[in-house]
């Protein structure tokens, strides 16, 4: 089995079926952006707790002033001040009026607020003058409007956005359920790496995946754990890839997954744990090599730095998602129009790095060479070519995966 060759799509799956959400756990209400829900959570108060202004103005009986217009002004009487966070006892009686902030709780008899702009100046500091009418209600931010007491805020399974934050916040909720995400472990492998401050010499080249896979783990929301990059022997491969499932939920590794007299990734999975697969029948990184160490899921990616991006994108990022509770795990694919000619080999399905525009005209962005990186920086899609084709025209349809837009998002 671990020598078969598989297509994309059952690899997939695959890799997939070996990955379990992680356990919930709680965490602060500012940590808890980005996560996903792992209970319904309802509310212990009304929000807002009391009916309260939505403007700077005067809170009164609409009746008092029905008649009101610039030719009948009518005058009422200014009784209080109510500013935000105050709490006014008495009762606004007809003919009196409470000047009130906006968030101010409306007095008791109060059933409309003019705002202050709409007032005139009565040239007297107890007295409000109005020259219009004012439906009851108006500028009345009603009790219990965003959630009433023990209704459900949000339910599990919600991804925590933002505005999710500032309801929990409203909602009294300090401390947050929800799914772990994963810490995971970047293994880069390769004689020829050097730190990212040191200036490269005679064969050495700066450790690139380290960063890019980082800051893709990153993006998917999770944690990541850069380690050392290792020496190619079965060794230290052994070693580092036993110390990464000892501290972390998902290991992967960059380099060493071909058949290079150096290439030791396999190996050290095989003897460590269970091998699940290790060729894809896909372009750019047919070496994408998986299984479990110690009960941790494992992804070895290709080390050319565009191969890695890519089985990431497409492999990694799903698995993270999955294991922080996300249900949707594929980004949005579009049919789009290929504005140029592309050759292939038949038997692999290809992923090339493009770009769609808003008439859904798609083109390739550039040297799809798997060592370069240009070309994905300028990408916003894949375009997906199917396994049996090996000359597509221009004005032929084609699928892409959106690589900009958010999984599980209609197009
Ligand atoms: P490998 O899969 O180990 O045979 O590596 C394939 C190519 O990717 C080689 O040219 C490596 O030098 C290069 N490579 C491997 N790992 C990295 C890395 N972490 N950063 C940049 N290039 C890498
Ligand atoms: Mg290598």
């Amino acid at each position: 089995m671990t020598h078969t060759s598989l297509s994309f799509a059952a690899a997939l799956e695959r890799w997939l079926s070996h990955i379990d959400r992680l356990a919930p756990e709680t965490v602060s209400l500012d940590e808890s952006l980005g996560c996903i829900l792992a209970a319904d959570l309802s509310s212990d108060v009304d929000v807002s707790p009391f009916d309260n202004s939505a403007m700077d103005g005067f809170a009164l009986h609409a009746e008092d002033i029905e008649t009101a217009s610039p030719v009948t002004p009518v005058d009422l009487k200014v009784v209080t001040c109510i500013a935000a966070g105050d709490y006014w006892e008495g009762n606004l009686q007809s003919g009196q009026a409470a000047r009130i902030m906006t968030g101010a709780p409306v007095p008791a008899g109060a059933n409309t607020v003019v705002k202050v702009e709409d007032t005139v100046d009565a040239n007297n500091e107890q007295v409000a003058r109005f020259i219009a009418s004012s439906p009851r209600g108006l500028n009345i931010r009603l009790k219990g409007e965003e959630v009433k007491m023990g209704e459900r805020v949000l339910t599990s399974g919600e991804y925590i956005t933002p505005a999710a934050v500032g309801l929990l916040a409203a909602t009294g909720y300090a401390q947050v359920p929800v799914y772990q995400k994963p810490t995971v472990a970047i293994i880069s492998t390769g004689e020829e790496l050097i730190p990212v401050s040191d200036t490269p010499t005679q064969g050495k080249i700066r450790n690139t995946n380290s960063h890019s896979l980082a800051a893709q783990v990153r993006a998917a929301g999770a944690s990541a754990r850069q380690y050392a990059s290792i020496p190619d022997t079965l060794e230290d491969t052994i070693a580092a890839f036993k110390q990464a499932a000892a501290e972390c939920d998902l290991i992967i590794s960059s380099g060493g997954v071909s058949v290079g007299d150096f290439d030791f990734v396999e190996e050290a999975v095989q003897l460590l744990g269970d091998l699940h697969f290790s060729t894809v029948n896909m372009r750019p990184g047919k070496p994408q090599t998986t299984g479990m160490i110690g009960g941790v899921p494992f992804f070895g990616l290709p080390g050319n730095p565009a191969s890695a991006y890519l089985g990431f994108e497409l492999f990694v990022r799903p698995a993270i998602l999955k294991m922080a509770g996300h249900t949707q795990l594929k980004r949005p694919v579009q049919t789009a129009t290929l504005s140029h000619d592309i050759k292939k080999r038949p038997g692999l399905r290809y992923f090339m790095r493009g770009k769609v525009d808003s008439t859904s005209t798609v083109w390739a962005t550039g040297n799809q060479s798997s060592a370069l990186l240009g070309s994905l920086h300028e990408a916003n899609c894949l375009l997906v070519l199917p396994e049996k084709d090996t000359h597509l025209k221009a004005g032929t349809t084609i699928k892409c995966v959106r690589l900009d837009i958010a999984e599980g998002v209609k197009l």
